[in-house]
């Protein structure tokens, strides 16, 4: 005979679910816990007695874009560039530091955006060993580019005109994304994306069929409308970064169900700090312009009804693990989000993309949950308190 799952209550005095908010107001929430999954959510009852209070409890946070190899604090130009000669035990030592932070954030899911030392691979295999390991990796192990274009770091070439079936056909048996290198960066000085994008859309569209046949799900740097034309065509799944989005093509995300994960993080740093890369007068007029014109996008996207997912970049210069992501959640307030729909794109909606379980507090989910000393509905900087971890 095996002894019952212990079970634990937890009561809430407020609660988002992934979806909902239940304010203090409405009473408080026993959240039942057995094995590791919650088996009740119920008002809670003068007659049972919890074993664990907080003020407030949500689902485990969901990073949706990060390098997981990358230390986003480091901002001396110079060390950065002499990292990437590093060996692998270093890169393996930041990477496992980087987890720890993004897990102190109350992140319990995190998509990697590539990397091409394998680090991020590595990573995922031990944490997805360690029953007790306090967030799951995805993985796309390395992204795909053309030839002597931009994305060097993080992925490999395919060939000026070849075709990607094959190289995308090896990549799905071990990614669990599959991350597509689109367009170049944004050249801040000039105030534009330079360069045509990498692939056509009938190559993209190539890219996206192959790793469909797969049951897997592509996602594609992209900034720019040349880029961004390229990516709804094909039917990408997910448009990372999307500077320089038009009302237009977030008119085709929403019919098509496309994604966007707009990293705000990475650009604001290069506005809020702009003395560290020396820039003039005019550049950091054009980092103020991008910022304003993605704020407005990405609160037109939510009221469209565009898949919002919240993702920090963190890695990129002056993006930390963890407290980045928190930071996006407030870019996302700033654009003019509500914090149900800010939440949405860090928990529930994120997991259901990518057909992930949890992200829910409801019965049979996954009890990935985390609580904080207040409600981020009453005060939104509780977000950047302590977390408690209730489980994973
Ligand atoms: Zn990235």
């Amino acid at each position: 005979m095996t002894a019952a799952p212990p079970r634990t209550i937890l009561r809430a005095a407020s609660l988002f679910d992934g979806e909902t908010h239940r304010p203090a107001s409405a009473g408080p929430t026993d959240v039942v816990v057995e094995g590791g999954r919650i088996v009740a959510v119920e008002p809670a009852s003068a007659e049972t007695r919890a074993d664990v209070e907080v003020a407030f409890l949500m689902p485990g946070l969901v990073e949706a874009h990060a390098h997981i190899f990358l230390d986003g604090a480091e901002l001396d130009f110079a060390v950065r560039t002499d990292y990437l000669k590093a060996d692998a035990e270093t890169m393996v030592a930041t990477a496992r530091a980087n987890v720890a932070r993004t897990a102190a954030a109350g992140v319990t899911l995190v998509r990697d955006a590539g990397d091409r030392y394998g680090i991020n691979d590595r990573i995922r295999g031990e944490l997805a060993a360690d029953p007790a390991a306090p967030l799951r990796l995805r993985s796309p192990g390395l992204g795909v580019k053309r030839p002597k274009r931009y994305g060097g770091f993080m992925a490999r070439d395919i060939g000026e005109g070849v075709d990607p079936s094959a190289t995308i056909e090896a990549m799905v048996e071990e990614a669990d994304d599959v991350k597509v290198i689109l367009t170049g960066i944004i050249d801040f000085e000039a105030g534009g994306v330079k360069g045509a994008p990498q692939f056509s859309a009938a190559e993209l569209a190539t890219i996206v069929e192959v790793t469909r046949r797969a049951g897997k799900r592509t996602f594609a740097h992209c900034s720019g409308l040349d880029g961004l034309e390229v990516a709804v065509e094909a039917g990408i799944d997910s448009i990372e970064h999307g500077f320089f989005m038009t009302r237009a093509i977030l008119e085709v995300m929403a019919e098509k169900g496309i994604a966007w994960v707009p990293t705000f993080s990475p650009v604001h740093f290069q506005w809020a700090r702009p003395e560290l890369a020396g820039w003039s007068a005019t550049t950091i007029d054009n980092l103020r312009r991008i910022l304003d014109g993605h704020l407005e996008h990405v609160g037109l996207a939510d009221r469209l009804g565009v898949n919002l997912v919240a993702g920090s970049d963190a890695g990129s210069p002056g993006v930390p693990h963890g407290t980045g992501l928190v930071d996006e959640i407030f870019h996302f307030l700033d654009a003019g989000l509500s914090m149900t729909a800010a939440l949405t794109s860090a928990t529930s909606r994120p997991r259901r993309l990518w057909a992930c379980e949890g992200g829910r507090i409801a019965p049979g989910e996954p009890a990935e949950l985390v609580a904080f000393d207040a409600s981020p509905f009453d005060v939104p900087a509780a977000l950047r308190g302590a977390v408690t971890r209730i489980a994973r």
